[in-house]
């Protein structure tokens, strides 16, 4: 009896060049996730057979041609995707980028090695730049914002897991100490590249902000799923603040979904998608709830010693007045709210 693999070989033509090559996928029902992190990376998965403890199915997402360097989802590679008309606008680009041995795509591209099962951290690396990079030479119009987003984050993920599990740097390009000092050397001709987890999360979250901005008044349960999301990237990032802010929006775009949805079944409108909208609603104003607590706790004690040293900055003032300062500085609405509590408590004590 042949070994049992979890690995699928497709032999299939670029969608971009026509040459044939062999790709992978992983029967997916071999694997289930097993602690998933809060911006939704898988950190540890469950396989049915032990044997596998060791693959990461996330390495396999992004495809890459071996001949032209075309790197993207499978669904791209087999044409079930719908956005082949926009990437026709940048097949001549690459094709040519491709044939010239000094360019940043053929450098890129001849180093991933996916030749074998198990693919090094680093070529899959190479492969998640490659795939953002080619739909970065699409106008800002005709990318598929989305998509790049969820890139960006797959890749800060791969610069997580590369140093959370300690893996190994494999053929290093000659020339340099390490793939790391590779990637380093693309800062002329691509002087944003993300080279670690903190650049690709920063890069993911302002692609979220834009899908969020285009996303406004469509459905509300995408635009929540992606706040959430933003608000697990923002903790991530140590941006507390900036996280809480997202938190309240979360709070009030469930509030008026669950008006939405209560209305409507009043009505007897689309009564099963409304029950589950409601339902769902009901779910995230629990957890935003808790969280907001929670974060807000954070954030006031991050914030408490600038903000107290700005109040004896400013004099003799009354207690909405601090509050007005605060708040003109920036501070956050909790840090603002209970300085100025205590403003008031020390003034009645004199
Ligand atoms: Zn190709």
């Amino acid at each position: 009896m042949a070994k049992e693999t979890p690995f699928v070989p497709v032999k299939i033509k670029c969608p971009f060049c026509d040459i044939e090559s062999t790709q992978r996928y992983i029967k997916s029902r071999m694997y289930q996730p097993d602690v998933v992190e809060e911006d939704t990376h898988v950190a540890t998965y469950k396989w049915e057979n032990p044997e596998f403890a060791q693959i990461r199915p996330n390495f396999y997402h992004i495809w890459h041609c071996p001949t032209c360097h075309f790197c993207d989802e499978k669904e791209v590679f087999r044409g079930e995707d719908k956005s082949k008309g926009k990437l026709e606008l940048i097949k001549e680009k690459l094709l040519i980028h491709s044939r010239m041995p000094n360019s940043m795509i053929a450098r890129m591209g001849e180093t991933i090695d996916f030749s074998k099962d198990a693919y090094s951290v680093d070529s899959v690396i190479l492969a998640h730049l490659l795939a953002i990079h080619e739909q970065e030479l699409l106008s800002s119009s005709m990318r598929q914002h989305p998509k790049l987003a969820r890139f960006y984050l797959r890749l800060a993920w791969l610069y997580r897991e590369k140093a959370t599990l300690a893996l190994p740097e494999e053929n290093i390009p000659t020339g340099f100490d390490s793939h790391s000092a590779f990637l380093e050397s693309f800062k002329t001709e691509w002087p944003g590249i993300p080279v670690s987890e903190d650049q690709a999360l920063e890069i993911s979250l302002a692609c979220y902000q834009d899908v969020l901005n285009n996303a406004s008044g469509t459905d509300p349960k995408y635009e929540i799923n992606i706040m959430n999301l933003l608000i697990a990237i923002l903790r991530r990032s140590k941006r507390n603040a900036e996280a809480l802010r997202m938190v309240r929006a979360v709070f009030s775009a469930a509030t008026k979904a669950r008006q939405i949805a209560r209305a409507a079944l009043q009505k007897g409108v689309n009564v099963a998608q409304h029950q589950n909208l409601l339902n769902f609603a009901a779910g995230v104003i629990d957890k935003t709830t808790e969280l907001a607590e929670q974060l807000g706790e954070i954030v006031f004690n991050e914030e408490l010693p600038a903000a107290k040293e700005a109040v004896m900055n400013m004099g003799p003032v009354d207690a909405k007045t601090v509050v007005d300062k605060l708040r003109e500085l920036k501070f956050s609405d909790i840090t603002c709210r209970r300085l100025g509590k205590m403003f008031e408590k020390q003034a009645a004590r004199k």
